[in-house]
């Protein structure tokens, strides 16, 4: 399939150093694709310059086909939703909505039928309702579903979310993440999501590139990065990692026993999670395991002797 979006060698520095530095990969129609890494690693910017902000120094960007590297925002059909979402406090639901078809309409001219597009767009992120409210009648979630309508009236071939969840708390953000993704199946658009949350990313995205200091480690599947990631990073990056003798495996492939097979340890501590328990083994020769069990089969308790073992299909074994 051909790529809706591709991002090919984008480099931005900044004085003193080199936010984006040779960033490559490809957005597929209808895919959602997200940009995770840590603060400060380049990921907002990365946006910016396929949203327009920011004019890449080397490289291309690419919108079906068509390079769009050095055109204005206003010219790309992409559109961008902020972490804040940024809705105009005296218009109502629909009047925000409204809004871009407004200046879109001004700029080319074209006759719309805004009623019908806005009233399809508020159906779809079922805001219909509640229409004619202000933004400070909204909770949250439906800020951002107003945010959202009002991106997706102006049918972009790909919608950029910076941490769409983050001016969530966090109850709601998990719920959220589940409306977000549906409605993107619904509409079709691609999304390009930049999150540092990586289970965010991992729940929510078809594919995802990890971004570290400035340049792409890794792009694949959510299960593919999380069982085979390349580097130690990226192992890191998306979940808690044991790194014994040289090869990684995470907290819930290490199993616990009270005899058999394994290395002998001693349980240092065993904290209570609800629907699991973290417990922390020194092994004989002194290095430090953490397993994640569930609370029911852990009967461990600090100072218990232990065995620790896991399937070497568990284990990860980075390049570097
Ligand atoms: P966060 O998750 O904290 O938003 P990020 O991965 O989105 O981080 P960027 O905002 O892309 O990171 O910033 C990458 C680097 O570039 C940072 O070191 C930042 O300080 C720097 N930077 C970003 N914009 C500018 C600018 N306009 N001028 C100078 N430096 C900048």
């Amino acid at each position: 399939m051909a790529a809706v979006l591709e991002v090919e060698g984008a480099v931005k520095g900044f004085p003193g150093h080199r936010a984006v530095d040779g960033v490559t990969f490809s957005v597929e129609p209808g895919q959602l694709f997200a940009l995770v890494g840590p603060s400060g690693c380049g990921k907002t910017t990365t946006l910016r310059m396929i949203a327009g902000f920011e004019t890449p120094d080397e490289g291309e960007i690419r919108l079906r086909g068509e390079p769009i590297t050095r055109l204005p925002p206003y010219a790309r059909r992409v559109n961008t939703v902020f972490q804040n979402y940024a809705l105009f406090p005296h218009l109502t639901v629909r009047g925000n909505v409204e809004f871009g078809l407004r200046r879109e309409r001004r700029r080319s001219g074209a006759a719309l039928d805004m009623r019908a597009r806005v009233d399809a767009v508020l159906n779809m992120v079922r805001m219909a309702e509640k229409a004619d409210r202000r933004p400070e009648q909204l909770s949250g979630g439906e800020k951002q579903r107003v945010a959202l309508a009002r991106s997706l009236v102006l049918e972009p071939d790909v919608l950029l979310l910076d941490e769409p969840l983050s001016a969530l708390d966090p109850n709601l953000r998990k719920q959220v993440r589940g409306e977000l993704k549906a409605l993107q199946r619904r509409t079709g658009v691609a999304f390009l999501m930049v999150t540092h949350d990586q289970e965010e990313a991992l729940s929510m995205a078809d594919r995802v590139a990890v971004m570290n200091a400035g340049r792409l480690e890794q792009t694949g599947s959510p299960r593919e990065l999380y069982e085979r990631p390349r580097t130690r990073f990226v192992a890191g990056f998306l979940g808690p990692v044991n790194w014994v003798d040289g090869v990684g495996v995470r907290p819930e492939a290490v199993r616990l026993a009270g005899e058999g097979d394994g290395r002998e340890g001693l349980v240092r501590s065993a904290a209570y999670l609800g629907n699991r328990v973290m417990v922390e083994v020194e092994l004989n020769g002194g290095e430090r395991v953490v397993s994640e069990v569930r609370a029911g089969d852990c009967m461990c308790a600090a100072g218990d002797r232990v065995r620790v073992s896991w399937r070497a299909a568990d284990e990860i074994r980075p390049e570097s």
